[in-house]
């Protein structure tokens, strides 16, 4: 079976869409802590496991020998899904699966959020289950979803310098995703994915303006202000912290991904940066 962790997350819901283009329904397992959000999958044949990352147990024979897995990274991030994706590894050994795909971060990115990746890569690796890092790059949708200040103020605010970011969109991460769960000849390989073409956000904010019709102005800021304005947003303050720290990446070039691994899995280029804009003012 391909079992994919996460499945009614936003990444998860594309790769068990794509999956279902190549392989039949009852060959995927969906693993969900809430089987409600998981229905409609269930529905269509999909076999639908529950299990969460914090209870241990209910990992406890889901996986089978030969399994090809997913493991997409949960979303608290500082330090304590370290032990979650532990959980899945240690269950996915247990039972002897195939492959253990798991969605990292870029290779050069230092920011703290990088932190439980490189934990966990490391925890992969010394396993000795055969594994794929999925090093994800940026997702569009991180800026796309987050239009309305921007739209509201008229500003990209932002603490990346001159940085450009090779982001791209979800559904071209699930599409590496499905290349490496469906193909052959992955085991133990490196993938670092990001977008085709990198922007920076003096380029983000042309190109909102250009498709708004209205002036979007760029407005740099350090870290520190970064920090504060997110802060004052209602962001909790370490989290808009860890997110200011981003930017200080992606001002030193950490989110430039330039290995082409993306588009190559995919079979097709990434999805323009304008594309996504283009979807998210559309609404
Ligand atoms: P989502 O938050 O939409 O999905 C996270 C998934 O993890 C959800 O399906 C969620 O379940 C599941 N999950 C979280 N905690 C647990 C748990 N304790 N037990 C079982 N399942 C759990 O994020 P995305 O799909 O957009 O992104 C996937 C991951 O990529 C994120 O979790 C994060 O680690 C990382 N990420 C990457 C970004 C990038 O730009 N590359 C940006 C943001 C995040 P449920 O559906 O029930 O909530």
């Amino acid at each position: 079976s391909i079992v994919v962790t996460g499945a009614t997350g936003n990444l998860g819901r594309h790769v068990v869409e794509q999956l279902l283009e190549k392989v039949p329904a009852d060959q995927v397992t969906a693993v969900v802590r809430t089987p409600e959000k998981a229905a409609d999958l269930a529905a269509r044949g999909v076999r639908v496991a529950i299990a969460d990352y914090d209870a241990p147990e209910t990992f406890d024979g889901l996986f089978a020998a030969g399994d090809k897995v997913l493991l997409i990274s949960g979303s608290e991030v500082g330090g304590a899904r370290v032990a979650q994706h532990r959980t899945v590894i240690e269950a996915a050994k247990t039972a002897g699966v195939a492959l253990l795909a798991y969605t990292s971060a870029p290779g050069s990115l230092t920011a703290a959020l990088a932190d439980d990746h490189r934990a966990t890569e490391e925890a992969l690796l010394a396993s000795g289950v055969p594994y794929v890092l999925l090093r994800n790059g940026w997702y569009h949708e991180n800026y796309t979803e987050n239009l309305a200040p921007v739209l509201e103020h008229g500003a990209v605010t932002h603490a990346g310098g001159d940085g450009r970011v090779s982001s791209a969109a979800r559904a071209d991460y699930a599409a590496a995703a499905v290349a490496v769960l469906t193909g052959e000849g992955h085991e133990n390989t490196t993938y670092e994915l990001g977008g085709d073409v990198a922007w920076s956000f003096g380029e983000y904010a042309a190109e909102l303006s250009r498709q708004t019709g209205r002036e979007i102005a760029e407005n740099p800021v350090s870290a520190e202000t970064l920090t504060g304005i997110l802060a004052g947003a209602g962001v909790p303050e370490p989290f808009a912290a860890i997110l200011a720290g981003v930017d200080t990446s992606i001002a030193k070039g950490e989110l430039v991904i330039d290995s082409g691994d993306l588009s190559r899995l995919a079979g097709r280029p990434t999805t323009p940066l304008a594309d996504a804009i283009a979807a998210a003012l559309k609404g």
